[in-house]
């Protein structure tokens, strides 16, 4: 069926200069000048928030004394298709190493009530045609993907060795043994030729450090560490039934946010939902897998389907006839843009109209969604504080079928605490909010992860130390230095799966899929040519950060306008070396000339077969 375009307002509706007035107005009002310092990480008093696992006990083992050809660290998706390419290419002496209990990363930890994928299942769920499944709809639902990646798991063998409840302390490379030493809150010593950096974006929960949080003495939890133990039911089963006769106020309102508030909403006595920036909160139309479609599907039809939602999404370009494949919120821009050019016979467009032209799409599509709110949400002034004024993919799009209307319950509040530019304070009791104390039994941060904080405190490793002792931290700590995004000068024989310095594709696991396939294909190359060491030289790395900077597509501008979160690093700016202001980008810098420029480089850099750029020492 035909993707259709979505109604939104004429521009003629829309004052776009008295618009951007008020979207930098509300900005303003929320960037703090800690940046962010204005968060603490869950250590301490608040350990078992971090270090414990509510979802599985920890068993005693023996500490591991060994040698072995890959440590794989991480056991989430990028961990997870580490492994798997590596298994393909032929490499097996490996392990995934991981703190969790399981495989399944985020999927592993996060069990909150209500948990789904924001993403298009048929695109985010890797290897649906090799593995044989199908989701079971568009929306999968976290406990759907956690199995699911247990099951690539088995299929790819890795539980064989595959260490779980262990925490990664230090990664020191030995130059006499010409392997890296790695050691454990397990009291483990491994000696791996080759390590894969595959420790996740979103795995350290964060904490906003309120005045006083640390006196409440009522229960308190991060949403990556859920206790139905206290709030009653399952994620299968989120009946929180314990929580009846229970006050709660949960912090935050981002993508975890409103998929549990609703939740929480139906079982609590009474909620306080505390917001600082109101997500904008799209229908979400979640229909269970038609059989018919699924049946019509041609091989390759996933790969299509994922090159099809980077156009819409990432590339920002439906081309005419290409169809939405996606069509959702996500590529609703795109997809409005196309229907509206189609429609004047695809006029010649200069780049600069055809920005402008986007622009104005962004101001209506979110003026739809501002109005959304005020038809859903019955209470003027509540309705008014959750109307999202910033530019669209300022903060991740959300979709649901029932958050908004969870502010028409009797015993649901909305306390918008942006003007205090968040929760003012905690008591022993409660919180306070514009001088008025509120009593709680339960505080529940929704608070989000270390995305973008400095390195060491986003990563949790005590040290790692390349040749001569040099630390990662330190020569990473003004920008990342690599080459292709995946290994570093001075840290020989070590990768890096995630966002670096290369190719972003809109599907976060299409895009680990491809850096462990690349990654695999150098180890195997290694260990067939008999090579005890890889590295890219300096001169190699200084000229791939050069071609990234003099390609980079400079978004800085856009992150600027935006209000505050981890897409633009809190809003923490630096001045760059013509003494223009910037964002301090430290989410990952992106290959301008795209993902499939990119892919073709490393295809053709693979296809070489000469590792160009890079220093190798015979076994
Ligand atoms: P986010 O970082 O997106 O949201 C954190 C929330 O906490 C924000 O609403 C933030 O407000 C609020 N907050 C932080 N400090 C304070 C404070 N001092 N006072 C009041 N509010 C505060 O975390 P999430 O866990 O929601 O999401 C993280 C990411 O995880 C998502 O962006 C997404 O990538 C992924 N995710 C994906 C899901 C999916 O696919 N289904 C589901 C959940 C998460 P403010 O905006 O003002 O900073």
């Amino acid at each position: 069926m035909k993707c259709s375009p979505t109604d939104v307002p004429a521009i003629e509706e829309i004052d776009i200069p008295a618009m951007q007035a008020k979207y930098r107005v509300e900005r303003d009002k929320r960037i703090r000048s800690e940046g962010q310092k204005q968060y603490e990480r869950p250590v301490d008093d608040f350990a078992d928030e971090y270090e414990g696992d509510p979802h599985m006990p920890v068993e005693p083992r023996e500490a591991l004394s060994e040698d072995i050809d890959v440590a794989v660290l991480g056991a989430g998706l990028s961990g997870l298709m580490a492994g798997v390419h590596l298994r393909k290419a032929g490499v097996t002496n490996f392990r995934n190493i991981d703190h969790a209990g399981d495989f399944g990363g985020v999927w592993y930890w996060n069990r909150y009530p209500g948990i789904q994928c924001d993403n298009d299942a048929y695109c985010y769920l890797p290897m649906l045609e090799e593995m044989g499944f199908m989701p079971s709809q568009k929306f999968a639902d976290g406990p759907e993907i956690y199995a699911y990646c247990q099951s690539i798991a088995e299929r790819f063998e890795l539980y064989e060795k595959a260490l779980f409840h262990t925490l990664i302390k230090t990664l020191r490379w030995d130059a006499s043994i010409r392997r890296w030493r790695i050691t454990t809150d397990r009291g483990d010593d491994i000696r791996a030729r080759f390590v894969v950096m595959a420790n996740g974006l979103l795995n350290i929960p964060k904490l906003p450090g309120i005045p006083g949080i640390h006196e409440f003495k009522g229960k308190m939890f991060h949403t990556a560490r859920w206790e139905y133990d206290y709030t009653g039911g399952s994620c299968e089963n989120p009946v929180l039934d314990k929580l009846a006769d229970k006050n709660v106020a949960i912090v935050g309102t981002g993508a975890t946010a409103i998929q549990a508030i609703p939740h929480l909403g139906r079982h609590c006595k009474h909620l306080y939902v505390l917001q600082r920036t109101p997500s904008c909160v799209d229908i979400r139309r979640n229909p269970p897998t038609d059989p018919q479609w699924q049946a019509s599907l041609k091989p390759g039809w996933q790969e299509e389907r994922i090159e099809n939602f980077h156009h819409a999404a990432m590339e920002a370009w439906l081309a005419p006839g290409e169809p939405d494949l996606i069509c959702d919120f996500w590529t609703e821009i795109s997809r409005n843009m196309q229907a509206e050019l189609e429609a004047e016979g695809w006029p010649e467009l200069s780049t600069e109209e055809f920005i402008r032209r986007r622009e104005e799409m962004d101001y209506r599509v979110m003026e739809r969604l501002r109005r959304r709110v005020e038809s859903l949400v019955d209470d003027p002034a509540t309705a008014e504080s959750l109307k999202p004024y910033y530019r669209f993919l300022c903060k991740r799009p959300l979709s649901n079928e029932t958050y908004l209307e969870t502010f028409n319950l009797p015993n649901v509040t909305l306390i918008d605490v942006a003007d205090t530019q968040g929760v003012e304070a905690m008591t022993e009791t409660g919180f306070v909010h514009k001088g008025e104390e509120y009593d709680l039994d339960c505080m529940i941060f929704a608070s989000g992860f270390e995305v973008t904080s400095d390195l060491e405190r986003r990563w949790g490793f005590e040290a790692i130390e390349g040749r001569d002792g040099r630390s990662l931290y330190e020569d990473w700590a003004h920008g990342y230095k690599t080459l292709h995004g995946m290994m570093a000068h001075g840290f020989p024989n070590q990768f890096f799966v995630g966002y670096y310095q290369g190719g972003l594709n809109s599907t976060t696991t299409e895009q680990y899929g491809r850096q462990g396939h690349h990654i695999a294909w150098i180890i195997k190359h290694a260990l067939d040519s008999e090579l005890a060491v890889v590295e890219p030289s300096a001169e190699a790395q200084a000229a791939w950060i050069e071609h990234m900077r003099e390609t980079a597509v400079d978004i800085s501008a856009f992150q600027m306008e935006c209000t505050p979160s981890y897409f633009n690093n809190e809003g923490e700016k630096d001045v760059d070396e013509n003494g223009n202001e910037r964002i301090r980008w430290y989410l990952g810098e992106s290959y301008g000339p795209g993902w499939h420029a990119f892919e073709k480089l490393l295809a053709d850099w693979r296809e070489d077969g000469a590792l160009e750029g890079m220093l190798t020492e015979q076994a």
